[in-house]
């Protein structure tokens, strides 16, 4: 399931060294007032499900033992780390079944040990993400308990039969798991959305490969709800299969994690080099034409000192991903660093480069980014490097398109210019 990590948390201290930002006191009203409402709704219903449930020996031991195969995937996946952002991991192996097996208070009470574990022992993120991943999931597990216990009355009582004779409980099993993986991720979307308004809905509830993740998570926390229901000893030859896919998911998401720019998504400066290298040793064997543009952000300093740094952060995220959504998929972009973007253009000639440059400035111009009172609007400036004309290789091209942009700043910002001395090309508005 998706663990949200401290994607924030990098400048966090300094969030709070500087008294002037007023990053927390931030539009996230909407957030203000639903995190506590979903944290409320889970407290009171863990409350009420406590008060209402009698406990069942066999109950308490299969919670017992699922979350202890829980703690064992956490600390095995301790020493290898967690990426910064929204992480997946492989829990759902374990919420699942205990949403399936057991009454809904289960469901709603075994986040909260497992979440504390991931914040103390595996990475420590903002506290109000990880209360509210806490009661997503829980009130995603209870009610797929819910549903699930209206077909399945007693899915531990005496032989399991809903397994043994496999129709209707299993695909029942199947659909309630899915029903799991949708409210988590509707809940936890919201907040995502609330968070950064500015965001595609897409981007914050599914793309390919998280949905062939959540896929493989409900196969496997159904799998592993069938094993505990046969017999509790076979959780033994469950868990190690598990840790394993845990791992790879982790190490898989650790080296993404390494090549991209937490904040925006982009490659970062360091992936970007070796793309561009490659892509520069391309073009010379093609002897195919190829851009460079590097793009920065004009007077960002006052962005972030009339509306703080966290607007500031989402300005620097909708720059990003205006874009991302106007190049091509064989365009390298990344994040230079601050408020610069840099981007290589293979295939385009003078005028194609100076042509994406003007949409790209066009379409950033457009952005309005929400803050405290109003929107906020930014310019960005664009130097334009030619391979072969300008430079002979990235370092060359890198500062002809530093030269390019120096320019467009001397000239006015809000422009896209060349290094050459033809005169900048003026800017559209
Ligand atoms: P110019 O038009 O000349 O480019 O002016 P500028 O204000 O954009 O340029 P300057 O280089 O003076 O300011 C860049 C600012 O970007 C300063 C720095 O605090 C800010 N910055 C760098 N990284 C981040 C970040 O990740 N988030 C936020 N919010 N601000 C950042
Ligand atoms: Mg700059
Ligand atoms: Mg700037």
């Amino acid at each position: 399931m998706t663990a949200v990590q401290s994607s924030a948390g990098d400048r966090g201290g300094e969030l709070v060294r500087r008294p002037r930002r007023r990053a927390v006191a931030l539009r996230p009203s909407l957030l203000a007032v639903y995190v506590p409402a979903v944290v409320a709704l889970h407290l009171t219903l863990t409350v009420v499900g406590l008060l209402a449930t009698v406990p069942r020996a066999r109950d308490l031991l299969t919670l017992a033992a699922l979350l202890a195969c829980g703690a064992v995937c956490i600390e095995a996946s301790r020493r290898l780390g967690m990426p910064a952002g929204v992480a997946r991991d492989m829990l759902s192996a374990w919420w699942l079944p205990v949403a399936l097996l057991l009454p809904p208070v289960y469901a709603l009470l075994v986040p909260i040990p497992l979440q504390m574990l991931l914040q103390f022992r595996v990475r420590r993120t903002l506290l109000y993400r990880r209360v509210l991943v806490m009661a997503a999931l829980g009130l995603a597990g209870a009610g797929t308990s819910l549903l699930f216990h209206l077909v399945v009355p007693d899915p531990l009582g005496g032989r399991p039969s809903w397994v043994i004779e496999g129709w209707p409980g299993i695909p029942v099993a199947v659909g309630c798991a899915a029903l799991f993986t949708v409210l988590n991720t509707v809940l936890v979307a919201i907040a995502a959305h609330a968070a950064n308004p500015g965001g595609r809905w897409r981007d914050v509830l599914w793309n390919r490969e998280s949905l062939l993740l959540d896929v493989v998570e409900l196969c496997v926390g159904v799998l592993v709800a069938i094993t505990s229901a046969l017999s509790l000893g076979l959780l033994v030859l469950a868990l190690p299969p598990v840790v394993l896919l845990q791992r790879s998911l982790m190490h898989q998401q650790l080296q993404a994690a390494a090549r991209t720019d937490a904040k925006t998504g982009l490659l970062n400066a360091a992936a970007w080099q070796r793309e561009a290298d490659t892509e520069l040793a391309r073009a010379q064997r093609t002897h195919d034409p190829l851009a460079l543009l590097l793009i920065d952000i004009d007077y960002f300093k006052r962005v972030n000192d009339t509306h703080g740094h966290l607007v500031g952060d989402h300005v620097l995220i909708g720059v990003a991903s205006t874009l991302c959504g106007q190049l091509r998929d064989y365009d390298v972009v990344g994040r230079f660093g601050g408020e610069e973007f840099v981007v290589l253009l293979p295939g385009a000639d003078t005028v194609e480069a100076c042509r994406v440059a003007e949409r790209l400035r066009g379409r950033v111009r457009r952005l309005a980014v929400p803050a405290e009172n109003g929107t906020v609007g930014v310019t960005i400036s664009v130097g334009v490097a030619l391979f072969r004309m300008h430079g002979e290789d990235l370092i060359e091209l890198l500062a002809a398109a530093d030269l390019a942009l120096y320019r467009a700043k001397q000239s006015g910002r809000d422009r896209v210019c060349l290094p050459a001395i033809e005169g900048p090309k003026a800017a559209d508005g």
